[in-house]
């Protein structure tokens, strides 16, 4: 408990400068999480506050939103995959957010999902950029010249409509792909474009939306000059004050995408995985790893434009030491018919080599032969950045930056294991500061925790060879010595060790004196477990206190 809120304390100061919202949730088990983590982000933008870390969801939210989380965090566990979603929520000032989350599981050596990080980001001038509407544009400034434009030459056509689907205003993406000047379509019902069969489900479709479901949905319109285009569409509430005048219906022309899914003889599932990943970037190699297709938003991912792929040379842009495991994934994915899931460096054009999460799923043609592989790419940098340093908690100790007990543990067993039985000389030392609470009692936790650390630090500068000094919690220290069988050796370092315990503790106007209690355990020639050793050197450190403070005791083999 201590060295994770020693660790928390750690990853405040890292998450301090991440503008994006950074949230941790410890799992608990099926249907139970607890806040374990929240970013300064957070507090400033949600209802959540510091106290909130340390809390069950359900104690924090609505029941609704703790159903909500609850689901998704559920789905990150289960299938130990990230999983992504864009949403809407006011802000602590009142304002409507748009944001899209990216909920990554961190796993133990085990596989177990034990936290997710979910990175929020904040994706509202994106949304407005795209949502101004005709009547909302007409009363911007001129200062805002630059929505108008990026609502002007947005590629998706944006139409306003009201309640009972009347068109009211749109873009000049909705006039190309309806082909029908503004004023013409002002007035109409945005139903008369759509194709017969289906205007059922698409009236369906909007009366959903207005109940408040903000889902994508598939359907096609014919255009004035009766071309039939496949389109994926979503209707998003106008806000004014409040108040609903109507939506926006945010049209995409899947032309393109729908094109890219018939380069491949693949069925729907295919193509649901590329409609859903269309953010990520989308990469078609045939079966000699040729690059046939790479998505535009390849630029806004890597830095690079997607059109330069063609006849590049099979992972150019992988990391050398990746591209070994990318090739193997390749070749047995299109073996074996099995998708995979890489966590590789790709190459950014400003950034270097950045962390990428790569899926792959192969497509076979009707011959039953291998033909082409689809890989989704996705910028995982800050989860991994992030997982980098929830492995550093895993194993230091964030006041001393010693190694922890876990890693002690470890590092000893293996030692251990490594050492011939019939000649031992692995020992272990136990130190525990005496009357260590009058120093907090008197000067204060702050000046308590200095001490810690500067006798951390000495303990450290005492260690030669492969012994290694850990710290075990509070003031109780650990040593392990790996050249026992000499006595000598041993008592080189104890000696060090008293040497450096006298030298006074300086911090800040104070100069403090310490002693040390200590136990030693060595181990002995029968077959043993490093926990025996230290549960002996931690009896022997506890004799010393009884017998006289300041004085060590070597356990009996
Ligand atoms: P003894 O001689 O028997 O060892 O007495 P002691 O006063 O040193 O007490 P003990 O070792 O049992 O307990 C250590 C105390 O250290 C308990 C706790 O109040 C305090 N402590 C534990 N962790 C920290 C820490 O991270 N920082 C500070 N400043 N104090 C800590
Ligand atoms: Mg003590």
């Amino acid at each position: 408990m201590e060295s994770e809120v020693a660790s928390l304390s750690f990853a405040r100061v890292l998450m301090e400068g991440i503008k994006e919202m950074v949230f941790v949730v410890r799992v608990d088990g099926v249907n139970s999480f607890t806040y374990d983590f929240l970013n300064n982000a957070v507090i400033e933008r949600t209802s959540l506050v510091s106290a909130s870390v340390g809390k069950k969801l359900k104690e924090v939210h609505s029941t609704s939103m703790t159903t909500f989380l609850t689901e998704r965090y559920n789905e990150v566990v289960q299938t130990t995959q990230s999983i992504s979603y864009e949403d809407s929520f006011y802000c602590n000032q009142n304002k409507l957010l748009y944001s899209k989350t990216v909920m990554t599981p961190f796993l133990d050596e085990k596989g177990i999902c034990t936290h997710i990080v979910s990175l929020v980001k904040d994706i509202t001038n994106e949304k407005i950029a795209k949502l101004e509407s005709e009547g909302i544009r007409e009363r911007l400034e001129e200062s805002n010249a630059r929505y108008r434009s990026l609502f002007d030459n947005n590629a998706d056509a944006i139409f306003t409509v009201d309640f009972n689907g009347h068109i009211t205003g749109g873009n000049s993406s909705g006039s190309i792909l309806s082909g029908c000047a503004m004023k013409e379509l002002a007035g109409k019902s945005f139903f008369d474009f759509v194709i017969a069969e289906d205007v059922e489900r698409a009236k369906n479709y909007f009366h959903l939306s207005i109940l408040g479901d903000n889902k994508d949905w598939r359907f096609s319109i014919s255009n004035k000059s009766g071309k039939l285009i496949a389109c994926l569409v979503k209707f998003i509430p106008i806000s004014v004050k409040n108040n609903i005048p109507g939506f926006y219906m945010i049209v995409k022309d899947m032309t393109e995408l729908d094109k890219i899914s018939g380069l491949y003889e693949a069925g729907e599932e295919n193509f649901r995985i590329i409609a859903e990943n269309v953010h990520d970037v989308i990469i078609l190699m045939d079966q000699d790893k040729q690059y046939l297709y790479m998505s535009p938003s390849c630029e806004n991912i890597f830095g690079f434009r997607a059109e330069g792929i063609i006849g590049k040379k099979p992972f150019y842009n992988v990391h050398s030491e990746d591209t070994s495991v990318a090739e193997q994934a390749f070749n047995q994915a299109a073996k074996e018919g099995s998708t995979f899931q890489l966590q590789i460096r790709l190459l950014h054009k400003s950034r270097g080599w950045i962390w990428t999460e790569v899926s792959g799923m192969p497509v076979f043609g009707e011959d039953q032969k291998f033909n082409r592989m689809v890989m989704v790419a996705r910028d995982i940098s800050i989860q991994k950045e992030y997982e980098s340093q929830l492995h550093h908690f895993a194993y230091f100790d964030s006041l001393t930056e010693l190694p922890n007990r876990r890693y002690f543990q470890a590092y000893a067993t293996e030692k251990l294991e490594q050492n011939d039985t019939s000649q031992r000389n692995l020992a272990i030392l136990l130190i525990d500061i005496d009357d260590f609470k009058d120093i907090n009692d008197q000067w204060g936790h702050e000046i308590g925790d200095a001490v810690i650390q500067e006798f951390g630090y000495r303990l450290h500068r005492c260690m030669v060879g492969e012994n290694m000094a850990a710290r075990l919690g509070g003031d109780e220290f650990i040593v392990l010595l790996t050249d026992a069988a000499d006595k000598e050796k041993v008592s080189e370092v104890t000696d060090a060790i008293y040497r450096v315990t006298k030298e006074p503790i300086n911090v800040q106007e104070l100069s403090l004196y310490i002693t040390i209690s200590m136990g030693v355990a060595l181990a002995p020639t029968e077959k043993t477990s490093i926990s025996t050793i230290m549960k002996r050197a931690d009896m022997a450190m506890y004799k010393a206190k009884q017998l006289e403070k300041n004085s060590f005791f070597v356990s009996p083999t």
